[in-house]
């Protein structure tokens, strides 16, 4: 039974003081919920969430990572530091980084390894862009790029399927077009890894996540929750997006 997880990515937004109120706003919101909430300010703001988020059930994550423990690498932030600040998720391979920063599946795989043997679960992104998906190469390229990120991974992963041309743009991919994908990739993991390990893996969607999309989205089988970027920073917006069962059964 794979527990619900909804994830909001902050991106470069919030000061450390706005991300404290965010924060607080989300917590406060919040009833207990029968899934894993995640906070993923970015590096400036993850000491002050950290100390708003840590007597409650949400959980905090990074937004990217380095593979190295430490040393002569300026302006990288290591596994060590993340966790010693309670960070228990990292976000790896948004397609932000993978397009803007030219990060590549084999370098989101080698910080997979360093995220897990620091005990932080890889939130592993995969996704195609509009060109891609307009010429039939969807499902190939998403395959390419998980195997490329998590062959040989042994640790709990998550996976974040996010079409490029759903992020941040208002355009959420149909239930049935996250469907089709999200249970291709589990198909993938489940050759890459075993049926076990494939069905035990969450699967969340991404990409224009919204209060009044969401349901029609968790709906479909293969989707085990969400990664939102813009909505996560309206603490009303993300808590109804978490409790999207309670507000569609009111
Ligand atoms: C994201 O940043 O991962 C994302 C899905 O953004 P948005 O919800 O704004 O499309």
């Amino acid at each position: 039974m794979r527990r619900e997880m909804f994830a909001g990515n902050w991106k470069m937004n919030t000061t450390h003081v706005e991300g404290s109120v965010l924060a607080e706003g989300i917590v406060s919101r919040l009833s207990t919920s029968g899934s894993d909430v995640v906070l993923i300010p970015p590096f400036t703001g993850i000491e002050s969430v950290s100390n708003i988020v840590h007597s409650s059930s949400v959980a905090l994550g990074a937004q990217t990572m380095s593979a190295q423990d430490g040393g002569a690498f300026t302006g990288e932030i290591s596994p060590v530091m993340l966790k010693s600040l309670g960070c228990d998720y990292v976000v790896l391979g948004h397609s932000e980084r993978r397009s803007l920063f030219g990060e590549t599946s084999a370098q989101v795989l080698e910080k997979a390894v360093a995220a897990v043997a620091h005990g932080i679960t890889p939130i592993v992104c995969v996704g195609e862009t509009l060109e891609e998906r307009e010429s039939g190469q969807a499902l190939a390229v998403i395959e390419t790029q998980v195997r490329e990120s998590m062959v040989g991974l042994t640790q709990e992963v998550v996976v974040a399927y996010e079409p490029v041309w759903a992020i941040g743009t208002g355009k959420v991919a149909t239930p049935e077009q996250a469907q089709e994908v999200h249970a291709s990739i589990r198909s993938v993991l489940s050759d890459l890894f075993s049926v076990v390990v494939a069905e035990d893996t969450r699967i969340l969607y991404g990409g224009s996540v919204k209060p009044d999309n969401v349901a029609s989205i968790m709906a479909q089988a293969d989707v085990d929750g969400a990664l939102i970027g813009g909505a996560s920073l309206n603490a009303d917006a993300f808590v109804s997006i978490i409790e999207y069962n309670k507000t569609s059964t009111e």
